[in-house]
């Protein structure tokens, strides 16, 4: 017992493992609307102001503020100015029609909404309210101004991203190359879907499971076969995975029993650090390298595997991509929960109901089905006891795995 490594806080493991990887991506120039979920490779600077040219918020009437008595003053319309057509400057002493997203006209400052003035008999406007200077006009450079960091590299594009990108007219992004990361699922148990489950067989979940991940997470899944729970098989898998990937993941295999090959054959390739890491789920966890491609070995049982992928693996790989890495986003919710103390940091399957974090079926780690329902991980330190109606940090799985 005492020769087996301390345990390590997951924070911890996290940060000493982002400090020793390098990134490992060159950038390509990707039309923007295909870069949902990439890497930003450069800053994005904006090289217009958005938007353009000041316009209205309101279908109105556009007026020079300074140039109208008030209450009462009678204006005649020059001219009409809808959504996306150039106005004429503003003839003194008059208003421009003008509706939602229409330019305003040179010389004038105000838009005076439709509601607040009387359309008289020869066409004319009579100004029932008054608006403050310059109100209803999104003045030109509201949103975005030239020349801004309007988004850092190292940023994970959203389609928000993508819209704001098009606001400036820019076609093509430079992003990182896609990551190439290599799953390998390790188990003589293992049969894939679709063939009969002989005695002693289950079905490979995490191959599935922990594939999707890859590609949700905006990298390319290098599917590879199963691997047979021996030295050679290993050792010859991973030679094979180096020279397709840029990274490798491994599950199952990396406990102490004796069928338990991935530590042995990555220490025989590479070199190899065995995590042992104060979660529950997911204790063990290694990290290595073979010839300058990362490794992360995650456990065999489903829900450690999902656990640790999206604890440590997750942001590991986005460092490999180049990705800045950000905190996910926690809430604090009120437990519905009361437990003694753990060892471990336990981070629990659970539901939100009105602010309440109860948990879901099974906490077992081999029980996938119980992430089916629940709304992410509730982080419950460890060496506490916890209580219910006291609060702990929620992470929900869309901040996780999204
Ligand atoms: P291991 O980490 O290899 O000792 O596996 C721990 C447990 O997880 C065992 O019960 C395995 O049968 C199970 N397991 C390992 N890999 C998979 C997989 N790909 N799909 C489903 N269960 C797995
Ligand atoms: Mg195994």
């Amino acid at each position: 017992m005492s020769s087996l490594p301390a345990l390590v806080p997951i924070d911890d493991a996290r940060a000493e493992l982002l400090s020793r990887l390098p990134r490992l991506c060159s950038a390509e120039s990707i039309i923007t609307k295909d870069c949902v979920g990439r890497v930003l490779a450069e800053d994005v600077i904006a090289p217009i102001d958005v938007p353009p040219r000041p316009n209205s918020s309101m279908d109105g009437y556009a007026i020079a503020f300074d140039d109208v008595s008030g209450v009462d003053a009678i204006l005649r319309v020059s001219q009409r100015v809808p959504a996306g057509h150039a106005p004429a400057p503003l003839e003194k002493g008059s208003a421009a029609r003008i509706f939602t997203g229409g330019e305003i006209p040179d010389g004038a400052d105000t838009i005076v909404i439709q509601e607040d003035v009387r359309v008289l008999e020869n066409g004319a406007i009579q100004i029932n309210e008054m608006p403050s200077k310059g109100e209803w006009v999104r003045a030109a450079g509201l949103d975005i101004s030239t020349g801004e960091r309007v988004i850092p590299a190292g940023t994970r594009l959203t389609p928000a991203a993508i819209g704001v990108c098009a606001s400036l007219g820019i076609t093509h992004l430079s992003v990182f190359k896609r990551l190439k990361v290599a799953l390998l699922s390790t188990g003589d148990e293992l049969v894939e879907p679709g063939l009969p489950l002989a005695a002693g067989k289950i079905y490979n979940s995490n191959r599935q499971l922990i594939g999707t991940l890859i590609e949700q997470a905006g990298f390319e899944w290098v599917d590879m076969p199963r691997v047979d729970d021996s030295a050679d098989a290993t050792v010859s898998a991973l030679k094979q995975a180096v020279a397709n990937a840029d990274a490798i993941i491994t599950t199952g295999g990396v406990s102490v029993g004796e069928e338990d090959h991935v530590k042995s054959a990555i220490t025989s390739l590479g070199t190899l650090d065995l995590w042992r890491i104060r979660i529950r789920p997911g204790k063990p966890f290694a990290a290595g390298e073979i010839d300058g491609t990362p490794i992360f070995g995650l456990p065999g049982n489903p829900m450690s595997s999902l656990v640790t992928f999206a604890l440590l693996a997750r942001p590991c790989l986005m460092h490999l991509q180049g990705a800045s890495y950000r905190t996910p986003l926690t809430l604090p919710v009120r437990s519905g929960i009361t437990r003694a103390a753990l060892k471990r940091d336990e981070f629990m399957r659970v539901m939100i109901t009105e602010g309440v974090a109860t948990a879901v079926g099974s906490q077992n780690s081999g029980v996938l089905s119980s992430a089916l329902t629940a709304d992410g991980l509730l982080h419950l330190p460890a060496f506490e006891a916890i209580e219910k109606g006291k609060t702990y940090n929620f992470i929900p799985f869309s901040a996780l795995i999204g």
